[in-house]
Parts: structure tokens; C-alpha cells; sequence
């Protein structure tokens, strides 16, 4: 018996064990099993073009996948077992994680999903096991995010029912509607909007400040599951770059659709950024670097690199660009102010930052931050401390498109609320800006059926079955937060005074104090 077998190079054990892998269909024609690949009017002749940088195999994606996972759960297990959450610098940090476990962690499962589902649509082979092993690497996200945070759900308070407040609290479906977006577009959208315009583009902006600030915050949990999902956000972003060469190189009549599916998915990613910005602005007691700074070297500079790079295939920066670069001096301000305004109704906590923390604003916002913001946010402080701690009782006007409500200001006049609307068979929409708007006219048809919590609250869409909102002294609000299923008093409202301050003040006495 000949028992040699040629041992196969890294090159050609790659092509046996992908390529190797697809057909032909002999009775049924290929375009009734792949209906989705042409449907979108991108045109791809030549397949086996698709180059995968990583020549990574499914075999050796388990080993690796295990090995980082053993580590990832070690380090989580001597976390808890060690009470590291009384490291942390301040319990005001865990509202990071919130938000994080709240509006973050179920966009990995959207993505787990999303790209199980446009592998299936792909003819060739190499993108559709790229997209098998991202769909893993998400899901994979989703889970280890859950395990390194429940150890905070133990001790803190607004995070024991995330994936419910995701399908329904208002701030969460600016996120939701912006994967559900992509979710329900064609696989070469998706690809443009998750791989491109968001893993490549803009997922330095989400996962080195979240890692940062876990890191200078003493939040090992955190970090370490970031580490672990760094690999595979490196593949990710490969993919992306990737998918979109690959759109470009194949006919020119991709380029100017691949274009306008670039300026609608940068502007999209840009406003769910909107929270990552507040979050390193106000929400980290130890800040690593101010969101303007954040969005200078990794928005400005990568993309002024990238675009540079695009534009031998005729792409151009996206439409919302400069607009995007006006608003870093005010995005994180003005959301902040919002959901300290609407704080009853968001399962976290705000506060006014202390002197020293004012102070470090002004100085990285010396063009906006005094000017505008300042004044307010001291102006809030001395009624709080006079016993009126505000909290607005009204629902605001929210985007159509991105769902953030009407909180950003005009281009080049941060006085002035940016507004713009459009007429579509009878019905008025509202826009935060015009790219929202532009994206809105460019498909009405879906658009029309978002699901807007304003609008379905005052629908009275919002209301556990069975309460009768015409009974006296019904209070609309209260109803809504039932819904929720927030824990009013607990969840919400101001830190000064909460459940969590007062604990992590106990507990961590405890750990450094003798008790008499
Ligand atoms: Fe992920
Ligand atoms: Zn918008």
C-alpha cells in the first residue's frame, strides 16, 4: 500500500480546502439558487478573483478560536473569583458597560446572523467561507461579551433585561434600526454597510475607546474580551476592504452603486457613533482621549488615507464627510445633555461631571465646549443641588432614518437645531440632517415602516397588554417604563443617590476599611 502523501503548501491546502468545495447546479439553473447575487444590479464575472488575505481554513480557525477562548475564560473566571469589579476607579464607569451590553453586544448577534445568512447567497466560494468564519467570530463576540459582563449584572443595577430593552427602548433602536437596515438589504449591501463602512472603516472608533477606557478603569473583564475578539476584528476588517475591491475590480458599472451605498452606510455608522462619543466624553471617570481627538486620527486621518486609496477606482469621500467633521466638536455634548434630560426613561445613569472633569472638557473642546456647553451643564448642577433635578416629561421628535432624536445642530451654527423633512404619499418624515433625508428619498418604501418608539408610544403601542390608558389618573409615562420593564428608581434616573453609588461605596469600604 503507498502510504506517501504529498504534504500540501499553505497556498494550495487553502484552495483544496475552500474552493474545493463549491459546484456547479446541474437541475436547477444557478441563478433560481442564487437570486440574491444579481439582483442588486452589482455585476461580478470571475468569482475565484475573490483573494482571502488570512488563507485561513476552518480546521485550523477551531484551533485557534479554542486556544484564545480558554485564555478569554480563565482570565473571566479569576475575575470574578477575585471581586474585580471593586477595582474599577468609580461605579459611574459600569454605565459604560451598559451601554455597551445594551446597545452593542446584540449588533454581534445581528451580525452572527446577517452573515450566515448573505454566505448563502454568494456564488464563490472563498467569500462565502469568509463569511462563515465572521459568522462564527460574532456569535462567538455576542457570547464572550455576555459572560465577561454578568459578573457586573451580579452588583449593578440596568443590565438584567439588555436584549429586552433592545426591542423597545428608545435610544437602543438607533442601533437596531441601523443592523436591521443592513439585515434586510442584499448581500452585497451588507457587505458594504457591516464589512466596509463599519468593520473597516469606523470599528476603530467603537472598540479601542470601549477597550481603552475598560483598560484605564481597572476593567479586566472587559478588556480581556476585546483582546480576544482583536484577531478576529483584524480578519473582519480585511474582509471588508476586500469585499470592496473586490465590488470595484470586478465591472465599472459597480462603481457608482458601491458609491452611494458608501455615503448612506458612513453617515448611518457615523450617528450610531454619536453614543461611543458621549460615552468617552462623560461616561469614563479616567479618560483616555476626548471623542474629538478619537475621531481625528482614526476617522479623519484612516479615511483621508482610504479614500485617497479609493479613488483610482473613481470612489470619492462620502457625501456626509465634512458634515461629520464639523460635528466632532458637538456630538458628544449634545447627546449627553439629551439623556441627562431624559434620563426616567434610559436604564443607566447620568450626571453633571465634577469641576476637574469640566475643566478637561474645556480644554479638549477649546472651540465649543465653554462656549455652549459649559454654561448649561453648570446651570443644571446648582438646580440639582436646590432640589430640582431635571428630567423632561415630553417625547422628542426622532430621525426617520438614523431614530436619534432631533438633537444636533446645523453645520456650522451650533445654536440652531438641523431639521429638514420631506412629503411621501401624504405622510411628513423628519430628518436630523440631510444625509438621513437623502438616504430616506433614495428608498421611501423602507423607511416608511420604521419603527419609531416615539411615534408608537403615542400610537399606544407601548403599553402592557390589558392597561386602559383612558382610566383617570392614568400616567402615560410610568405605563411605558412597565413596558420597559424598567425598574423605575433603580435603572434610571440621576447617579447622585442611586442604588449603585451607594453599594460600590459600601462594598469598596469594606475592602479597603476595617469594620467595627
Ligand atoms: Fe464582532
Ligand atoms: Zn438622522
Amino acid at each position: 500500500m503507498d502510504t506517501q502523501v504529498k504534504k500540501l503548501g499553505l497556498k494550495e491546502r487553502y484552495a483544496a480546502m475552500t474552493r474545493g468545495l463549491g459546484w456547479e447546479t446541474t437541475y436547477q439553473p444557478m441563478e433560481k439558487v442564487y437570486p440574491y447575487a444579481t439582483y442588486e444590479g452589482i455585476k461580478i464575472h470571475d468569482w475565484d478573483k475573490w483573494v482571502d488575505p488570512f488563507r485561513m481554513t476552518m480546521d485550523a480557525y477551531w484551533k485557534y478560536q479554542g486556544e484564545k477562548e480558554k485564555k478569554l475564560y480563565a482570565v473571566i473566571d479569576a475575575f470574578q473569583q477575585n471581586n474585580g469589579f471593586l477595582g474599577i476607579t468609580d461605579a459611574r464607569y459600569v454605565n459604560a458597560v451598559k451601554l455597551f451590553i445594551q446597545g452593542v453586544s446584540p449588533l454581534e448577534y445581528y451580525a452572527h446572523r446577517g452573515f450566515a445568512q448573505v454566505g448563502r447567497h454568494f456564488v464563490g466560494e472563498g467569500l462565502r467561507v469568509a463569511c462563515q468564519m465572521q459568522s462564527l467570530d460574532e456569535i462567538r463576540h455576542y457570547q464572550t461579551q455576555t459572560h465577561a459582563i454578568s459578573t457586573y449584572n451580579k452588583y449593578f443595577n440596568g443590565m438584567h433585561h439588555s436584549l429586552h430593552w433592545f426591542d423597545r427602548v428608545w435610544y437602543l433602536s438607533v442601533p437596531k434600526s441601523f443592523f436591521e437596515d443592513a439585515l434586510t438589504a442584499g448581500p452585497f449591501e451588507y457587505l458594504t454597510s457591516i464589512s466596509f463602512s463599519f468593520e473597516y472603516v469606523l470599528t476603530n472608533l467603537l472598540f479601542v475607546p470601549f477597550m481603552s477606557g475598560a483598560a484605564y478603569n481597572g476593567d479586566l473583564a472587559t478588556v480581556t474580551f476585546g483582546f480576544s475578539a482583536q484577531s478576529d476584528e483584524s480578519r473582519h476588517m480585511t474582509l471588508g476592504i476586500e469585499a470592496i475591491k473586490f465590488m470595484l475590480e470586478q465591472d465599472p458599472d459597480n462603481v457608482p452603486i458601491v458609491q452611494r451605498w458608501i455615503d448612506k452606510w458612513f453617515w448611518r455608522g457615523y450617528r450610531v457613533l454619536t453614543l461611543v462619543g458621549m460615552m468617552m466624553d462623560y461616561m469614563l471617570p479616567k479618560r483616555v482621549m476626548s471623542w474629538r481627538e478619537a475621531w481625528e486620527i482614526y476617522g479623519e486621518q484612516n479615511g483621508r488615507a482610504l479614500f485617497r486609496d479609493l479613488a483610482r477606482y473613481g470612489i470619492r469621500e462620502p457625501k456626509g464627510w465634512l458634515d461629520a467633521i464639523d460635528g466632532k466638536d458637538h456630538i458628544s455634548h449634545q447627546a449627553w445633555n439629551t439623556f441627562y434630560n431624559y434620563n426616567a426613561a434610559a436604564p443607566f445613569h447620568t450626571w453633571v461631571p465634577t469641576d476637574e472633569e469640566l475643566d478637561w472638557l474645556s480644554a479638549k473642546y477649546p472651540n465649543s465646549f465653554d462656549q455652549y456647553y459649559r454654561p448649561r451643564l453648570e446651570f443644571y448642577r446648582e438646580q440639582h443641588r436646590a432640589g430640582n433635578r431635571f428630567y423632561n416629561k415630553t417625547l422628542p421628535m426622532l430621525c426617520t432614518v438614523c431614530q436619534i432624536p432631533m438633537l444636533f445642530t446645523e453645520p456650522g451654527d451650533p445654536t440652531t437645531i438641523c431639521y429638514r423633512e420631506t412629503d411621501y404619499q401624504g405622510d411628513k418624515y423628519h430628518f436630523c440632517s440631510d444625509h438621513c433625508k437623502e438616504i430616506f428619498e433614495n428608498e421611501p418604501e423602507k423607511y416608511v415602516q420604521s419603527w419609531l418608539p416615539v411615534h408608537q408610544i403615542y400610537q399606544g403601542n407601548c403599553f402592557k397588554p390589558g392597561v386602559d390608558p383612558t382610566q383617570p389618573g392614568f400616567d402615560p409615562l410610568m405605563a411605558v417604563f412597565d413596558y420597559y420593564d424598567l425598574d423605575f428608581g433603580r435603572d434610571n434616573l440621576d447617579f447622585e443617590g442611586s442604588e449603585d453609588q451607594k453599594h460600590f461605596a459600601a462594598w469598596r469600604g469594606q475592602a479597603l476599611q476595617n469594620t467595627v
